[in-house]
């Protein structure tokens, strides 16, 4: 029997990088990339560039909020359905229109919802609450000053942050930058993330695997997971674990991407094509992070384009995918917020891991009127698909500790929302 010195424990962080330093140490070597203008309507799921800024008063000018008559407010002031107050219609404010008059003392002018206001009036008297006739207006309410007007620069004035650098743009800013005149706009490009499979054993999800054969599970994660962040992944298929061919796969890529995201391959097996590809290139640096699942990581960069190389087994690879790439993706794309949501929930069944490491543990995290609650949406292993596909969370196990129990407060790392 092998003596105790010589097994190595899985469970200890001897040795290993924490989760947070290995993160912050690959988000130091990334650099947003360069901006560019594109027209408004490519921006949608880019990030902004740079501070966009009113220029103008928004609304631009005000307006009424109902078909009625812009009056003085001062002059209608005393009325009331038995002492109607009559004024002079002077003109017509219609939408879209500069109004043919202007309200002075005892005067009306008949305007019609959104029309500009014209100047002199202060406030508009809904058309139900008068009586009206060709040349005059019974007013039979009063109201007070700015009733019924939209006042322009109400949403926005000159110099108003309208949508902030590092801000992803989506369907509301679309609708700001094109109200605001910005028909071009600085935004970081999507960054085109090349995705390769490594492994002998993986064939198509439209093969019939031979015995001992896995189908490629891992490459449509990481697809779906990048171009759920914004960026543009290229499925650059399967490798067999030869060394010369992931780096001819590597290499042929070099000029149409700004990332490279692979799995498998990254551990200590004889067969660890990834490991054997680089091992002497000096390029990509390979640690031991303490997280589980996901110890295994490589990460460096091929002139200048981050390579993240990540472990093999499917729930390892998403996991590594959500704590460490995408991070990382994000700031390549310009975004400043580069975390995913964290809640608080309380534990209704126990979650485990490995004493020494951070464990990421599936939970499913649902709002209960006492609160939220997180609970295991199964075991450990990082083989377990189905447990990520029922989940919505990561709860957060720290280094140091091994057990979470029911009732237990717990940090849950939010990876997605809604069904
Ligand atoms: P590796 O990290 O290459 O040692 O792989 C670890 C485990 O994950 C092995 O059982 C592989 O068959 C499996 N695996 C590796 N890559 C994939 C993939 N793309 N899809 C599904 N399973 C994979
Ligand atoms: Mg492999």
């Amino acid at each position: 029997m092998a003596s105790r010195a010589h097994v190595h424990d899985h469970d200890s962080g001897e040795g290993l990088v924490p989760v947070e330093e290995y993160v912050e140490g690959i988000l130091a070597r990334i650099e947003p990339l360069a901006p560019i203008e594109v027209q408004l309507q490519q921006t949608l799921g880019c990030v902004a560039a740079t501070d966009v800024r009113a220029r103008e008063d928004m609304p631009s000018f005000s307006s009424s909020a109902m078909d009625g008559f812009a009056v003085q407010a001062g002059d209608v002031e005393k009325a009331g359905p038995d002492r109607p107050v009559e004024l002079r219609v002077v003109g017509r404010a219609r939408i879209g229109e500069r109004p043919d008059a202007t309200v002075g003392g005892g005067e009306a002018v008949r305007i019609d919802t959104g029309a500009p206001i014209p100047a002199g009036a202060d406030a508009v008297v809904p058309i139900e609450n008068c009586l009206s006739s060709q040349e005059s207006v019974r007013v039979l309410e009063p109201v007070p000053s700015g009733k019924h007007v939209r006042p322009a620069g109400e949403d926005a004035v000159p110099g108003d942050l309208l949508v902030p650098a590092g801000r992803r743009i989506g369907p509301p800013e679309l609708g700001i930058l094109a109200s605001s005149g910005a028909a071009r706009v600085l935004v970081h490009p999507r960054p085109r993330v090349v995705v390769l499979s490594t492994g002998d054993e993986l064939v198509d999800p439209s093969q019939l695997p031979r015995f001992g054969q896995v189908r490629d599970a891992n490459a449509y994660t990481l697809y779906g997971g990048i171009l759920e962040m914004g960026a543009q992944p290229i499925l650059a298929g399967r490798v067999r674990d030869e060394v010369e061919e992931f780096r001819e796969a590597i290499l042929s890529q070099l000029g149409q991407a700004d990332a490279f995201v692979s799995s498998g391959g990254v551990s200590v097996g004889e067969r660890d094509v990834v490991k054997r590809a680089f091992f002497k290139r000096g390029e990509v640096e390979f640690t031991r992070v303490a997280m589980q699942p996901g110890m295994p990581q490589a990460f460096g960069t091929f002139e200048g384009q981050p390579y993240f190389g990540l472990p093999g087994n499917p729930v390892s690879a998403f996991v590594s995918f959500e704590m460490i790439v995408r991070p990382g993706l994000l700031k390549l794309a310009g975004r400043r917020d580069l975390h995913r949501p964290r809640v608080t929930a309380v534990l209704e069944t126990e979650v485990t891991g490995p004493k020494g490491k951070t464990a990421f543990a599936r939970v499913r995290v649902r709002e209960t009127p006492e609160g939220l609650r997180a609970s295991s949406t199964g075991g450990r292993s990082s083989n377990l698909l189905t447990t990520v596909a029922r989940a919505n969370g990561f709860a957060i196990i720290p280094p140091g500790v091994e057990r979470l129990e029911p009732g237990q407060e717990c940090r849950v790392v939010l990876f997605r929302v809604g069904s």
